[in-house]
């Protein structure tokens, strides 16, 4: 059923898929071994959504048994600031975020393990799609978000049935409340920031966006970043079709970050802590991602950048997007609108290149924090 396992970032210590673990003994994060990639004619057309690339997929060959119709979203082609833009419209997966494509994948092996009580710790998306899943499973799910999460993720995940506990504090008190409560129940953390499987379901969209375009990688990816998994998992989809000969460089990979939070820009710049103060963009409100050394990796390898945006741009953004496009995305994916028009502004997309930004969560989870905003 899984020939690659996972692989410990920190010790290299092997372990086979079917263990029940979320880390490595030594504390370290894990990974699933690389795919061997995909060729055009092994792509399962017979399935719609991302399980059309199975293959390459940590899953039992006949496919999943929970499935909510996950992936294939639309790629939308747009004009902004006199480049063209395609906006991947991932916000269309079924609970409203890209979130489900890791938690399908996820949720899909922790069932077939056994698993039928899960938590975990979300900043809203993440947890809304845990338990989305865990309704379809029939496995129960608590959720841990900060007070301050945006009450429409929060009703979200209400409704899918799963116990909602709000956290004082920051993000990571968030983590820390979650990991404690699992392990003194010893219910399962099926957390999206630390399981191998959750940025390998989100890869699928570097293979979707490749079936899209014609087989053919685009010239660059933006994509907003708090963990890091939509860059990560980019990295790693369009890393496993460059070494199976299926396209001929990786896109160049574009971190989006919010100013008042840029812990991955940080460190990619090299440069001193910047504030870690609340953002707009509640999703990439991340003072300590776990796979900083891996995301620098992707954008290193890549030959991409990060781009740190003010709340104001963020919030133009926003606005534009809908205005423009007829496109309402949360805050948080207007991080990486608010990026992608700076890169096509300042000249580092040309005109003539083929650019994705990745729109990760839908405009309806956070009325609640845009309803005080003038359209205009
Ligand atoms: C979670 C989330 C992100 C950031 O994803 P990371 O894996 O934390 O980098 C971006 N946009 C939205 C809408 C999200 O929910
Ligand atoms: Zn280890």
């Amino acid at each position: 059923m899984n020939p690659r396992g996972y692989v410990c970032s920190s010790c290299s210590t092997v372990y086979s898929a079917n263990e029940l673990i979320w880390r490595c003994s030594c504390g370290g994060h894990l990974d699933v071994g690389r795919a061997p990639g995909l060729a055009p004619d092994e792509i399962d057309t017979g399935r719609r959504g991302l399980w059309r690339y199975n293959k390459v997929l940590e899953s039992p060959p006949e496919g999943p048994s929970i499935t909510l119709g996950e992936g294939m979203t639309p790629l939308v082609p747009v004009s902004w600031e006199g480049s063209e833009l395609l906006l991947k419209l991932d916000y269309l997966c079924p609970s409203g975020s890209f979130k489900d494509r890791g938690a399908a994948v996820m949720m899909n092996r922790l069932w077939e393990l056994g698993v039928r009580s899960v938590a975990e710790d979300s900043s809203g998306n993440g947890g809304a799609s845990i338990a989305a899943y865990s309704a379809a499973a029939g496995i129960d799910c608590t959720i841990f978000v900060p007070a301050h999460t945006s009450e429409g993720k929060v009703v979200q995940t209400r409704m899918y049935g799963a116990e909602v506990v709000k956290v004082p504090g920051s993000r990571e008190d968030t983590a820390v409340a979650a990991q404690t409560f699992s392990a003194e129940t010893g219910v399962f953390y099926a957390s999206h920031n630390w399981h191998p499987l959750f940025v390998e379901g989100v890869k699928t969209v570097a293979y979707e966006i490749w079936e899209q375009l014609g087989f053919v990688a685009p010239d660059n990816v933006v994509a907003p970043a708090g963990f890091g998994s939509n860059v990560l998992g980019l990295y790693r989809g369009f890393s496993e079709l460059l070494a199976a000969g299926q396209i001929a460089r990786l896109p160049r990979i574009f971190a989006a970050q919010a100013a008042n939070c840029a812990a991955i820009h940080d460190a990619w710049k090299g440069t001193p802590a910047g504030p870690r103060i609340p953002t707009i963009a509640e999703g990439v409100a991340t003072s300590a991602p776990v796979r900083v050394p891996e995301i620098l990796e992707a954008l290193r390898e890549s030959r991409g950048d990060t781009v740190a945006v003010s709340e104001e741009a963020i919030i133009l953004a926003l606005k534009s997007v809908g205005r423009e496009f007829g496109l309402f995305v949360e805050p948080t994916t207007a991080v990486c609108a608010a990026a992608a028009r700076q890169l096509c502004e300042s000249g580092v997309v040309g005109p003539g290149e083929v650019t994705v930004a990745i729109m990760t969560g839908h405009g309806l989870k956070a009325v609640d924090s845009l309803s005080g905003l003038r359209p205009v």
